[in-house]
């Protein structure tokens, strides 16, 4: 049997954030292992930390010990300029709201990682348009963000998050702010276009319901990983 490529692995990552004479320790000893393709849920109650360990794990947050490695690079090792670069190509991020860029339309949001990559803003407009049809977005894809409902901007964030095809793509309580409906549109989508992409999947929830369907379950209790269900 062949193993899976590792693409994100976290090694006793530790997140401790000082204020004047107090220490609040978010995250002890967290370590985990992404394969390639794989999708992977983390769960845990408000306060546990998820969102503290995506942000580490993605490179937007640096963990006070521990390492993280993302296609086997050490992300402590990375200048902001190089971790900048990194995760522009091989990162995507869907947050609970606020996602879409105000000023750009619908389409422009979504063309904007491959224009940051470099293609040119007609092929990215072009790509753009197929993802918002993907989701079922064509007819807003000129609009702007402040036209569409909650759940058609987090089917457009999602779209995103996937066009420049990244290796992983998470995702912290994107259906947090939506109602049930609409919340199972956006997983339903996340899920389809994370596996079309082949990218690996990360989605934080407090929700057990959106855990269903991953293949692995990471429980976090306290900043610590309680445990780790992969499925057969
Ligand atoms: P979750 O996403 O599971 O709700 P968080 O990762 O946001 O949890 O927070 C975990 C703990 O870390 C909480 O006690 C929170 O108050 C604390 N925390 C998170 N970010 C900061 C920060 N920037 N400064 C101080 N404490 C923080
Ligand atoms: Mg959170």
């Amino acid at each position: 049997m062949t193993e899976k490529k590792i693409v994100l692995r976290a090694k006793n990552v530790q997140r401790e954030f000082v204020s004047g004479d107090t220490t609040v320790t978010a995250l002890r000893n967290c370590s985990l292992d992404v394969s390639a393709g794989e999708f992977v849920a983390i769960v845990g109650k408000s306060g546990s930390g998820k969102s503290t360990l995506a942000n580490c794990l993605s490179g937007l947050d640096r963990p006070t010990s521990g390492t993280v490695t993302l296609l086997d690079r050490d992300l402590a090792t990375l200048s902001e300029a190089e971790m900048a670069g990194l995760r522009a190509k091989e990162i995507g991020f869907v947050l609970q709201k606020d996602n879409l860029i105000p000023s750009l339309t619908i389409e422009e949001n979504v063309a904007a990682p491959l224009v940051m990559g470099g293609m040119k803003l007609s092929a990215a407009l072009d790509r753009a348009r197929d993802m918002l049809a993907e989701v079922g977005l064509q007819h807003r894809a000129g609009q702007w963000p402040s036209q569409v409902s909650g759940g058609e901007a987090q089917r457009a964030a999602v779209a995103r998050a996937c066009v420049a095809e990244p290796a992983i793509i998470f995702a912290d309580e994107p259906t947090g702010s939506l109602d049930e409906e609409n919340g199972k549109q956006v997983q339903e989508i996340f899920h389809k276009l994370v596996a079309t992409t082949g990218a690996a999947g990360l989605i934080i929830t407090h929700d057990m319901d959106l855990a269903a369907g991953a293949d692995v379950v990471v429980t976090i209790v306290d900043g610590q990983v309680v445990s780790t269900e992969r499925k057969a």
